[in-house]
């Protein structure tokens, strides 16, 4: 079957590796129907990243089971699923206590995910098909009212962005939001905001096209530069550009009491302002997504028509096109394994 490699800085290709099959009876096989990227690609593309190639790419994706282990309950050949792009046991006092991402079951190493090297032989999810263990835990059925491609990036940055945002709205429905960006994950996040019903969402960014996207959907906008200022009068604040000054601006741009959520991975340590976040009580959170917790949640809102994730799409790829176009800027590619789902989808793959 094919798999998208990382071969080197800026260069992908397809491999030629064997088909995976089902290893233990609490695994699932699936089938792709699409994946997409999100800025953790990039950087690995790019070689921003701790991770030497090579390896298979991809932890973004839609699918469809297509065998399941004994023991797997709830999931039947033919269903469409989200998959988490971390694994999960569902069972060791971490998953118990909704920390996933720390996962203690000794099959699925700490932190274990896919398309990036992480000492296991799951792969990534940029292939035809993949292994996903413990699949009656950690697969969420995707209801047959929603159309698949719009719940491609719901197993990583659709749910980063819907926690990064609804629940901190839903405490506070008046609350300003300020999302720094320069990825699709920004516009996801400014589509939940607004969705969720924030009085006022203030999209930050300096690609022209993103930032007419997020004006689309019906955001405030400003242009990025490195001397931005705005009042401190944001409640929920999300960070999603890289460089230092980006998460600056966002801690010195809270109201009192406000949330930033940061969801730049920084390779080196930076400096905070720590005073003036003193004085205004402001919560920084800097995480990794443990996506599989709100999942259920975030299938539920797709399923109640709360945003149309595929407004944020930049473009479909073909397969063959995919390692020449995924080294390209690109905010939310869609790469389409299964070609029968378009058929009533709102786009094809002229072009
Ligand atoms: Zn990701
Ligand atoms: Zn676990």
């Amino acid at each position: 079957m094919r798999s998208l490699f990382f071969e080197d800085v800026n260069r992908l290709g397809w491999r030629d590796i064997p088909a995976p099959k089902v290893e233990a009876n609490h695994e699932v096989l699936v089938s792709t129907i699409a994946a997409s990227c999100c800025y953790v690609d990039t950087m690995i593309i790019s070689g921003n990243s701790p991770f030497e190639p090579p390896f298979a790419l991809g932890h973004e994706s839609v699918a469809r089971v297509i065998d399941k282990g004994d023991a797997v309950e709830g999931l039947e050949i033919g269903d469409i699923v989200s998959v988490p792009y971390h694994r999960t046991c569902g069972v060791c006092p971490s998953c118990v206590a909704k920390n996933p991402l720390n996962c203690h079951e000794k099959e699925v190493p700490i932190f274990a995910t896919y398309g990036m090297p992480d000492g296991s032989d799951f792969g990534g999810m940029f292939s035809e098909s993949y292994r996903v263990p413990y699949a009656s835990h950690a697969l969420v059925k995707i209801p047959a009212s929603v159309d698949p491609l719009a719940a491609v990036a719901a197993g990583d940055t659709l749910s980063d962005a819907w926690n990064t945002t609804v629940p901190h709205i839903r405490n506070k429905p008046d609350a300003r939001v300020l999302i720094t960006s320069n990825a699709g994950f920004g516009l996801y996040a400014a589509q939940w905001a607004l969705a969720a019903g924030a009085q006022q969402v203030t999209y930050v960014d300096d690609d022209p096209l993103r930032l007419s996207v997020a004006k689309d959907i019906g955001a405030e906008t400003l242009t990025w530069s490195d001397d931005l200022e705005v009042p401190p009068v944001y409640d929920v604040i999300i960070n999603e550009r890289q460089g230092e000054k980006s998460l600056r601006f966002c801690l010195l741009a809270g109201a009192y009491g406000a949330v930033v959520e940061n969801v730049v991975i920084y390779l080196e340590d930076v400096s905070i302002p720590i005073e003036a976040m003193h004085y205004t009580g402001v919560t920084l959170r800097s995480s990794f997504s443990p996506t599989r917790n709100f999942l259920p949640e975030v299938i539920a809102d797709l399923e109640a028509g709360m945003i149309n994730p595929r407004a944020i799409e930049s473009e479909v790829i073909h397969l063959e096109d995919a390692p020449e176009r995924l080294v390209l800027p690109s905010h939310k590619p869609l790469i389409i394994f299964d070609k029968t789902v378009l058929k009533e989808a709102s786009r094809d793959l002229a072009g």
